[in-house]
């Protein structure tokens, strides 16, 4: 047993006994890890507060090979995010891409989820608007998928294989994780070309700096890949919220 030291993300807290709750961490040495904190939830807990969702801190815990629990030893506050906390709009946003990393992450580390998400966490509490944060929380999203490893295949059809042209509308299978051509996929959901291009720059990173030409495609098409690629029967809870307080005027393409 060995006591390490890391950057670590909280993703999900949830009560473990009276006094104390299980942490699920995003760390940057050893990624996706649970933690009990033990008397966290003691008034007057060395911890105090400082354990929520979308707080980063430097975290101390006893590392036991094979085990899933971890005992926390100290957490040094790096950034609270409580501003996120403020707006429904955001809180939403923020937990989806926690439970896409909860989902999906592991317990190899990678920094760039690490990074990724945190950066993402703290660009959805500086947007200026609710349609710049829900712009950052597709891009984190789709980042996100990319980087643990369900890139959505945008360039060739996942039939045929064949490269499709940017400009030519596709159809998007999601349970295939890709584009298909019309003629491989003559039924299902259609993929206007410049939607699909902003998903291609959104999976490196990129997030787009004007309005979205359709921001209700992009929201269905995020679900529909979450719900064919990552929920695995079990509906992603933050999904819904999330989409529930998309930002208004928002048109029917
Ligand atoms: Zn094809």
């Amino acid at each position: 047993m060995a006591l390490v030291s890391t950057g670590a993300l909280v993703l999900q807290t949830f009560p473990y006994s009276e006094t104390s709750k299980v942490l699920r961490l995003y760390t940057g040495d050893f990624g996706l890890r649970s933690v009990i904190a033990k008397g966290a939830l003691r008034p007057r807990s060395r911890f105090g507060g400082l354990l929520e969702p979308f707080t980063e801190g430097t975290a101390s815990f006893y590392l036991r090979p094979g085990r899933d629990l971890h005992t926390l030893g100290g957490w040094d506050l790096v950034r609270s995010r409580q501003a996120l906390g403020r707006s429904l709009s955001a809180f939403a946003g923020a937990s989806l891409l926690a439970e896409l990393v909860l989902r999906a992450g592991t317990e190899d580390p990678h920094p760039e989820v690490y990074a990724a998400l945190a950066a993402s966490w703290d660009d959805i509490a500086a947007a200026a608007t609710p349609a710049e944060a829900e712009r950052v929380v597709l891009t984190g999203a789709w980042t996100l998928v990319a980087l643990l490893g369900f890139e959505p295949q945008t360039d060739a059809c996942v039939v045929c294989g064949r490269p499709v042209p940017s400009g030519e509308p596709v159809r998007f299978d999601a349970g295939a994780g890709g584009v298909a051509c019309i003629r491989c996929r003559p039924v299902g959901r259609l993929l206007d070309p410049a939607t699909r291009a902003d998903v291609a720059r959104m999976a490196r990173g990129h997030v787009p700096t004007a309005a979205l030409v359709r921001p209700g495609a992009h929201r269905a098409l995020l679900r529909a890949f979450l719900e064919a690629q990552l929920a695995h029967d079990r509906p992603f809870r933050s999904l819904e919220l999330f989409l529930e307080h998309a930002p208004a005027a928002d048109e029917t393409a």
